[in-house]
């Protein structure tokens, strides 16, 4: 896949803390020629608004009427996104068959622990039992699992079925460069194995929503364009 695709696979909108609805992010999308958009909101989260249980199907069937209105100019995908820092969200109570109709679900902070995620080995568990798309959020590969060597991460990140998100909000860099900039190395070692997704994690800049290129040049860059996701 990626060939011709042009995706911003994380996107917040007032289901939780973004300040436009899904359909204004949609028509962006394809004012802006993305070929996929994907609306992730926060999902039970005491960090911020955040979608509830109860709020999910309602989410999920806005979403697809949202891809039936736009289908043929941008392909709208439903995910969410779940803080792996336990102390703010019920990671043992997730709606599992919910998130399992949903398109991708991303995981924000595993291994962070800065941020008081989890680990990926103590939540293997709950990984295991979604079967949709999933994959790690704006990680700063190169500081979060600076303790395993490049090729473990790649077989972990493989038997976990886990993608990686390119993130290219101005919140998730260090030194100048974009984490998965900094991570250039890591990257490379997947050699095509590991799924990428790429994301802007929109909240208030409409602009946002497409501001997707510098990521999709990395991947091209380093010829890993079949890797990603959409
Ligand atoms: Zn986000």
């Amino acid at each position: 896949m990626g060939k011709g695709s042009v995706i911003n696979l994380h996107s917040h909108t007032t289901f939780s803390d973004g300040s436009f609805t899904p359909d204004r992010i949609v028509k962006k999308a394809a004012e802006d020629g993305l070929t996929h958009i994907a609306i992730t909101d926060h999902f039970e989260t005491s960090k911020v608004p955040s979608l509830k249980k109860c709020d999910l199907s309602n989410y999920i069937s806005t979403i697809r009427d949202l891809g039936r209105k736009y289908e043929g100019t941008v392909r709208v995908l439903a995910g969410v996104e779940i803080d792996a820092n336990p102390d703010r969200c019920r990671l043992d109570d997730l709606p599992f068959d919910l998130l399992n109709e949903l398109d991708l679900v991303l995981f924000e902070y595993v291994n962070d622990k800065s941020n008081g995620g989890a680990d990926l080995e103590d939540i293997d568990h709950i990984l295991s039992d979604i079967s949709t798309l999933k994959g790690l959020a704006h990680s700063d590969i190169e500081t979060c699992f600076s303790e395993m060597g490049h090729m473990e991460l790649r077989d972990i990140l493989c038997s976990m079925k886990l993608f990686i998100e390119l993130n290219t909000a101005c919140l998730y860099r260090r030194d100048g460069l974009a984490f998965y900039e900094l991570a250039e190395e890591i990257i490379q070692k997947f050699d095509g194995m590991v799924g990428l997704s790429i994301g802007t994690d929109i909240h208030r800049q409409l602009s946002e929503v497409s501001n997707v290129r510098s990521a999709h040049g990395f991947v091209e860059r380093l010829g890993l364009t079949d890797s990603l996701i959409f």
